[in-house]
């Protein structure tokens, strides 16, 4: 496989063993590179640098040691086939800043750093598997171009159209991850109150919108045509569908623990916002959801700082 690194004259060259090769000694590189460019023995060309490199998955057995956390390749490794590892690296570190910044802000106990691990490792672990269940896929694609490949008439036009049929499965789901990107949800999280409710379906390639707890916030556009996430406040947002809906006693209940908490008032035009009051965290995702403010409101405050009691939640 040929990559254009600056589109005129820097090329990245893969060579994939065979399975079972180990050996990376006994690769002939320069035959490698000639067979794979489909260039002869006249061709030149400089090597700026190499890398042997092996596909593994490996997920640490957790996230944080007292005062200590990993996050992105140190926590969890995989193929970079569904290339999806600067992406969970950089909502690992989403998820811990706001985490760490809540802390030490002073508005949530040390508890709520238990919710790094609780959240990220079910997600990044789920995303393992399909990383390596994917590039097996791949690689079994690739060892097995059938030999009536290029052979003209409909015999030769019908594998065409199955190995075309099989790369597009297989690779929209790296290359258009919608699911991976925006579906992403937290079910086991000591600091979301759940309401019972099913999350959509969790894959790569495709997203549902929705507000059961632990989801992304659904983005939409703004009357004003400001996008959501730029209109709600950098902490917590309590998004109102119904402004006829009093949410006094939920802003009281948050300015005694110092919560940062913004009202905003949105129309209720996107089907995927059920209920009047949805609750959205600092990374955007969903903490809670209801048509009203609960009966103890200092109770969900507690839940979402990281001050209730863990064992009570979900
Ligand atoms: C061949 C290949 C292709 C890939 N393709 C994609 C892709 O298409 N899409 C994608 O999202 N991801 C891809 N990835 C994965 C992606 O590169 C990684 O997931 C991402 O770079 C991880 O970022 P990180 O910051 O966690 O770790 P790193 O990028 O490894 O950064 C860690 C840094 O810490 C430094 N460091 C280490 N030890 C110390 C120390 N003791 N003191 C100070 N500094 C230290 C290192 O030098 C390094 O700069 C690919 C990976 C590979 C190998």
């Amino acid at each position: 496989m040929v990559y254009a690194i600056d589109g005129r004259e820097r090329w990245l060259v893969h060579n994939y063993m065979k399975v079972g090769e180990t050996d990376f000694d006994a690769v002939d590189r320069d035959a490698c590179i000639r067979t794979i460019l489909g260039v002869g023995a006249d061709f030149k060309y400089d090597i700026v640098s190499k890398e042997d490199w092996f596909g593994r998955r490996l997920i640490a057995n957790k996230f944080r040691e007292r005062c200590a956390f990993i996050a992105g390749d140190a926590a969890h490794i995989w193929v970079p086939y569904a290339g999806y590892g600067m992406n969970a690296g950089i909502a690992d570190a989403m998820n811990l800043s706001w985490l760490l910044s809540a802390h030490l802000n002073g508005w949530a106990p040390l508890a709520i750093l238990d919710a790094y691990e609780a959240e990220r490792w079910p997600i990044t672990s789920q995303v393992s598997r399909f990383a390596m269940s994917h590039a097996e896929a791949e690689i079994r694609r690739r060892g097995a171009v059938p030999v009536e490949i290029e052979e003209a008439g409909p015999r030769g036009e019908r594998v065409r159209q199955q190995v075309g049929r099989l790369a597009y499965e297989i690779n929209v789901q790296q290359y258009a991850c919608a699911g991976l990107n925006f579906g992403t949800y937290y079910d086991r999280s000591p600091i979301i109150a759940y309401d019972g409710s099913q999350h959509p379906r969790y894959t790569m390639d495709s997203y549902t919108a929705s507000t059961v707890p632990g989801c992304r916030t659904p983005h939409l556009w703004c009357e004003d045509g400001r996008s959501l996430y730029d209109a709600m406040g950098p902490e917590f947002t309590l998004l109102r569908l119904d402004a006829a809906v009093d949410v006094t006693t939920l802003e009281t209940a948050a300015r005694n623990k110092a919560v940062p908490l913004k009202v905003f008032d949105l129309e209720p035009k996107e089907p995927c916002y059920e209920g009047k009051l949805v609750l959205s965290r600092p990374d955007q995702h969903v903490a809670w959801r209801g048509n009203h403010v609960p009966d103890d409101p200092a109770a969900l405050i507690d839940r979402i700082r990281g001050a209730a009691d863990p064992r009570l939640a979900r």
